[in-house]
C-alpha cells in the first residue's frame, strides 16, 4: 500500500520491540494488545487504536505461525542428518521432529500474532477510532483521543 508522501521513517525498531516482542500498543506502547493467552482487544484503552481490522487478519497469523514450526522442523531435520543427536538419544527421529515442531508453532503462536499486528500497523491497516485504514492514518492519533 502507498505511503503518504512524507519522509518520516517507518518505526520498524520500536514497533519490532514494543508490538512483535511485547505484545504492546504499537501506537502508545502503553498497554498490552492482548486480553488473554492469544486474543487481544478490539482497541488500545490509552489511544483508541484498531487492532481488529477486520476479517481474515488470523490467516497472518497462521501463516507466520506456520513458519514458525516449519523453521524448527528444518532446522532439527538438518541436525538429525548430519549429527543424528535424536537417533542417538534413542528417539524416533521424524515422530521427535513433527512433535518438536508443533510445540514450537504453538509457544510461538502469541509472538506470531503479535508480529502480524505489528505488520498490520506498520502498513498501515489499523486506524485510530472509526477512522478507515489507510496511508498515515495510524501514524498520528487524531485530535483529542491522545489523553482518554
Ligand atoms: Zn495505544
Amino acid at each position: 500500500m502507498p505511503r503518504k508522501q512524507d519522509s518520516t521513517p517507518r518505526p520498524y525498531v520500536r514497533t519490532f520491540w514494543r508490538t512483535a516482542i511485547r505484545g504492546r500498543c504499537p501506537s502508545c506502547g502503553k498497554t498490552s494488545m492482548f486480553d488473554g493467552m492469544i486474543s487481544i482487544h478490539e482497541r488500545c484503552a490509552n489511544c483508541d487504536l484498531r487492532y481488529q481490522t477486520g476479517p481474515g487478519e488470523w490467516i497472518g497469523t497462521l501463516a507466520l505461525g506456520y513458519t514458525i514450526g516449519a523453521v524448527v522442523a528444518i532446522a532439527l531435520a538438518i541436525v538429525e542428518l548430519y549429527l543424528s543427536p535424536i537417533r542417538d538419544a534413542g528417539l524416533h527421529p521424524v515422530w521427535t521432529i513433527v512433535i518438536a515442531s508443533l510445540l514450537a508453532t504453538l509457544i510461538g503462536y502469541r509472538w506470531a500474532k503479535s508480529s502480524w499486528f505489528a505488520l498490520l500497523y506498520l502498513y498501515d491497516f489499523m486506524a485510530f477510532g472509526d477512522a478507515p485504514p489507510g496511508p498515515g492514518s495510524a501514524s498520528a492519533p487524531p485530535r483529542g483521543t491522545g489523553s482518554r
